[in-house]
């Protein structure tokens, strides 16, 4: 069961450049958050997600091109030229459960002998259709917004549910109080525990398992 049913929240950002300069580096990280589209009405998927606004540095927007967009050499060095006229918007889609995806040991070890993590992912038909419907959503803000020359960049985010919550043994590795089902007294409390992503940031919620794991844990 450990290592099974890892998730990772699509993050599929789109980028539009405008005609005058946004400096987008300058702003907060996702100050602005939609959940309008957390359970959009016209879904023919299980799930949604939420968009937020991007500030990013120059050096992270670069990678996200290259990596997201596979752009390189010229057609990256000019868009780079453009990037303090360009402002983004990215998601937080769901990610449902799927055996398929897990977690594993490779066979290559670190300079401590430890194993590297082996991450087997992909985006089923659910994750595929969520990504469809926000990229159409996110293309029609930006270009309400005068936006031009979208360009949509593939992303996924956050790692969770390889540890996953249950109070049946054969469906998860952890009890509701977070404790080993196999191990005793060995307690998980990080993003692991995650029995599904949800479309939220997880960070807050880590941190608030952590607080109550310690309480349960005291409390013996
Ligand atoms: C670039 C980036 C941006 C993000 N932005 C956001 C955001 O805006 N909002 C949000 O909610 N979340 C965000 N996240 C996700 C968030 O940071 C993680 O979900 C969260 O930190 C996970 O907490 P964790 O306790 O599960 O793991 P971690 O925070 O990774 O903690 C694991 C700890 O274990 C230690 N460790 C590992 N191996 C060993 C070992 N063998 N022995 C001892 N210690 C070990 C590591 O050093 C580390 O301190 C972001 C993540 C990244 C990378």
């Amino acid at each position: 069961m450990v290592g099974r049913n890892f998730l990772a929240h699509g993050g599929t950002q789109v980028w539009a450049q405008f005609d005058a300069p946004i400096r987008n580096y300058r702003g907060y990280p996702s100050a602005l958050i939609t959940e309008d589209f957390v359970r959009p009405p016209d879904a023919d998927f299980a799930g949604g997600y939420l968009i937020q606004s991007l500030g990013v540095m120059p050096a992270t927007y670069a990678t996200s091109l290259v990596r997201g967009g596979g752009l390189w050499g010229e057609e990256l060095m000019t868009a780079l030229e453009h990037s303090r006229f360009t402002a983004g918007i990215g998601i937080n889609g769901e990610c449902l459960p799927s055996d398929r995806n897990r977690l594993e040991l490779a066979d290559e070890t670190d300079e401590f002998g430890v194993p590297r993590a082996c991450v087997s992912f992909s985006a089923g038909p659910n994750e595929q259709a969520i990504d469809g419907h926000a990229t159409q959503t996110m293309t029609r803000i930006m270009e309400a917004a005068g936006g031009h020359h979208l360009r949509v960049l593939a992303r996924t985010a956050h790692t969770l549910g390889t540890c996953r919550t249950s109070d049946d043994p054969a469906e998860g590795v952890v009890d509701g109080d977070l404790r080993s089902h196999d191990v005793p007294n060995l307690w998980i409390c990080d993003n692991s525990v995650f029995p599904s992503s949800l479309s939220a940031n997880p960070g807050l919620i880590t941190m608030a398992l952590a607080l109550r794991t310690a309480d349960r844990f005291l409390a013996g």
